[in-house]
C-alpha cells in the first residue's frame, strides 16, 4: 500500500518570541473572550438540551468558558441509531478513503488547529503549554498517522495460496458499533479511542469524560472538517451509568475502547458478561485502566538522574497520568543526594494558571479529585510512619491547586505506596542497599497494577536482574528514565494485571482488535 511512512510530529518549543507561542497566546485570549455553546454531535446534527453545564478552567473555576448540553438515555439511543445507519456505507468504503480522512485530520491538527486544540486542553484540563503540545498536538497527530500505517500492514497481510486455490483474508469491521469511553487526562487518548476503531471501518458512540468536553468539541470539529461522514463518530455528553445501561444492553454492541478507572472497567466487563446472550457477537473489550507506577533505584544509580526522573515522572501534569511515578524505592547510600536534587528542582517549580507559561504546575481536574488527593495528604500528615518532605499544602479558593507533595514513609505498605492517587503525590521508601533483591520482591507484590515502572542503575547485571524479576510488574519498563511519556511508534503503551488488557495503544496490536477477519478460499 502506498501510505506515507510516518515520522513523529516534532514538538514545538513555545520559547519566548517564537511564532507558535504568539499563536497559542492569541488562541488562549480568543477562547477566554467568548462563552461557547458545546453541542453533542449525533448523526451529523448538533444537539443542544436544556440541561446546560458550565465548563470552567480547573485553575480558575469561577470563569465560564462555555456550556455543554447534558444528554439523557434518549440521546444514547439516538447516537446508536445514527451509528448503525452510517455503518454500511462506512464499512464498504475502501480503506484508503477512510485513511485519507484521518491523515487530513492529522494535518489540520498539525497546522490550522494546533493552537486551538492546545489552548482548549490548557484551559479545559489545566495542562501547561508543553504538556498540551506533547498530548493534544503531537500524540494525537502521531496516533492518526501511525494508525494509518499500521492499518496498511493489516490490510496487506494475506495468507498463502497455491495453484488452483486463492486464499484471501478480508479484514471486516466488527458487526455493530463500538463504544469509545474516554478519559480527561489526555486529549490524544480521547481522540484515539474512537478514531482507531473508525479507521478500521467501525462506527462509534463516543462518550468523553465530562471534564474533557471542551477539547473533545474541538477534536470533533476537526474530524468533521477532515471528512468523517455523519453518524460514523457520534459524540455524546451523558453520565457514565446512563450511557452504560443503554449501550451495554444493545444487541449491536460490538466492542468497547476504554481508558479510565479499574473499578469502572471491571463493572463494564461484568455487565458485558451478564448480557452476553443479548449480543450478536462476543464484544471486543479493550481497556487501559489504573497504575501505581514504580521507580526503583539501585545503589549504583546516578542520583541526579533518579531525582530528575522522579520529579518529572511524578509531577508533570500534576501526576494525573496513569503512568505517573507514584512510589519510589531508594537505597540509603544515595538517598540524601537524591533528596537534595529533588528539593532543589521542586523549589524552582512555580504553580499557577496555565496562561502564565512559567508555571510548571497547574491545577488538578476538579473538586472531587482535589478533595480525594487532599484527604491522602491529610492522613499522611497525621501518620507517625510518614514525613512530608516537600509540599503538603493545597488551596481550592480560586483553582484546584495542590503542591507537589513528597512523602517519606518507613512502611513500604503504607496506603500511599499501594493505592492509586492520581495527583501530585509521590511516596518514597528508603531501603538498605544490601536488601535490593527483597526490594524487587516488594515492588512486584505491593500493588495489583502493572502499567509502568523504572529501574535506575549503572550496573548491567543489576539492570538485567530487575528486568527479569519485574517481568510482569509493568507493561512499559524504563531503564534509567522516568516511567511517563511513551511516544507513539516508539514505546507502544499499555499494561496488564489490574492495569488493563495491554492492547498497546498506537500499535498494530490495538488495531487488530477492531477487525473481524473473514477467510475466503476460492478453488479454480
Ligand atoms: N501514554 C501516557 C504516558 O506514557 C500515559 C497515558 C495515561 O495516563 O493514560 O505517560
Amino acid at each position: 500500500f502506498n501510505v506515507p511512512v510516518p515520522k513523529n510530529e516534532p514538538v514545538k518549543s513555545y520559547a519566548p518570541n517564537s511564532p507558535e507561542r504568539a499563536a497559542l497566546k492569541a488562541a488562549l485570549v480568543e477562547a477566554r473572550s467568548r462563552q461557547i455553546e458545546i453541542p453533542m454531535y449525533i448523526g451529523g446534527e448538533e444537539i443542544m438540551t436544556a440541561d446546560k453545564h458550565a465548563v470552567t478552567p480547573p485553575h480558575d473555576h469561577q470563569y465560564v468558558l462555555g456550556y455543554y448540553s447534558l444528554g439523557d438515555a434518549s440521546h444514547v439511543t439516538k447516537a446508536i441509531d445514527a451509528a448503525l445507519a452510517a455503518r454500511e456505507n462506512w464499512a464498504n468504503l475502501s480503506w484508503e478513503h477512510r485513511a485519507a480522512i484521518f491523515l487530513k485530520a492529522a494535518d489540520l491538527l498539525a497546522g490550522p488547529y494546533r493552537a486551538e486544540i492546545n489552548a482548549a486542553t490548557m484551559l479545559g484540563q489545566s495542562k501547561n503549554a508543553y504538556q498540551a503540545e506533547i498530548d493534544a498536538a503531537c500524540e494525537m497527530i502521531d496516533f492518526l498517522r501511525f494508525n494509518v500505517y499500521y492499518a496498511s500492514q493489516i490490510y496487506g497481510e494475506q495468507p498463502q495460496s497455491s495453484e488452483g486455490v486463492w486464499n484471501r483474508l478480508e479484514h471486516r469491521p466488527l458487526e455493530g458499533f463500538v463504544f469509545a469511553l474516554t478519559p480527561f487526562n489526555f486529549t490524544a487518548i480521547a481522540g484515539n479511542l474512537p478514531t482507531s476503531a473508525a479507521l478500521m471501518g467501525n462506527v462509534c458512540v463516543w462518550k468523553p469524560a465530562l471534564t474533557q468536553v471542551y477539547a473533545a468539541n474541538v477534536l470533533m470539529k476537526v474530524f468533521k472538517e477532515a471528512g468523517v461522514p455523519d453518524g460514523v463518530i457520534n459524540l455524546i455528553y451523558v453520565d457514565g451509568p446512563v450511557a452504560g445501561d443503554v449501550i451495554l444492553s444493545h444487541p449491536d454492541f460490538a466492542g468497547i475502547h476504554f481508558t479510565g478507572s479499574t473499578k469502572v472497567f471491571q463493572h463494564i466487563w461484568k455487565t458485558i458478561g451478564d448480557n452476553l446472550s443479548i449480543y450478536k457477537s462476543f464484544p471486543r473489550i479493550v481497556g487501559e485502566t489504573g497504575g501505581k507506577d514504580f521507580v526503583v533505584a539501585h545503589s549504583s544509580a546516578n542520583a541526579k538522574a533518579v531525582a530528575v526522573g522522579l520529579v518529572r515522572g511524578a509531577f508533570e501534569y500534576q501526576g494525573q497520568k496513569c503512568s505517573a511515578a507514584s512510589r519510589a524505592y531508594i537505597p540509603a547510600n544515595i538517598w540524601e543526594e537524591v533528596k537534595g536534587y529533588m528539593l532543589a528542582d521542586l523549589a524552582s517549580m512555580k504553580m499557577g494558571v496555565t496562561e502564565d507559561f512559567s508555571n510548571f504546575i497547574n491545577a488538578v481536574i476538579d473538586e472531587k479529585s482535589f478533595d480525594k488527593i487532599a484527604g491522602y495528604i491529610d492522613n499522611a500528615k497525621n501518620d507517625p510512619r510518614v514525613t512530608v518532605i516537600a509540599g503538603g499544602n493545597y488551596d481550592k479558593s480560586t483553582g484546584y491547586f495542590i503542591e507537589p507533595t513528597v512523602l517519606l514513609t518507613t512502611d513500604p505498605m503504607y496506603t500511599t505506596m499501594c493505592e492509586e492517587i492520581f495527583g501530585p503525590v509521590l511516596s518514597i521508601y528508603v531501603y538498605e542497599p544490601d536488601k535490593f533483591e527483597e526490594t524487587l520482591e516488594l515492588v512486584d507484590k505491593t500493588s495489583p497494577y502493572a502499567l509502568t515502572g523504572s529501574i535506575f542503575a549503572q550496573d548491567r547485571y543489576v539492570i538485567e536482574q530487575a528486568s527479569k524479576k519485574l517481568v510482569n510488574a509493568a507493561g512499559n519498563f524504563y531503564i534509567n528514565d522516568k516511567p511517563t511519556g511513551a511516544v507513539v511508534g516508539q514505546q507502544p503503551f499499555g499494561g496488564a494485571r489490574a492495569s488493563g488488557t495491554n492492547d498497546k495503544a498506537g500499535s498494530i496490536l490495538n488495531l487488530l482488535r477492531w477487525v473481524s477477519p473473514r477467510t475466503i478460499k476460492e478453488t479454480f
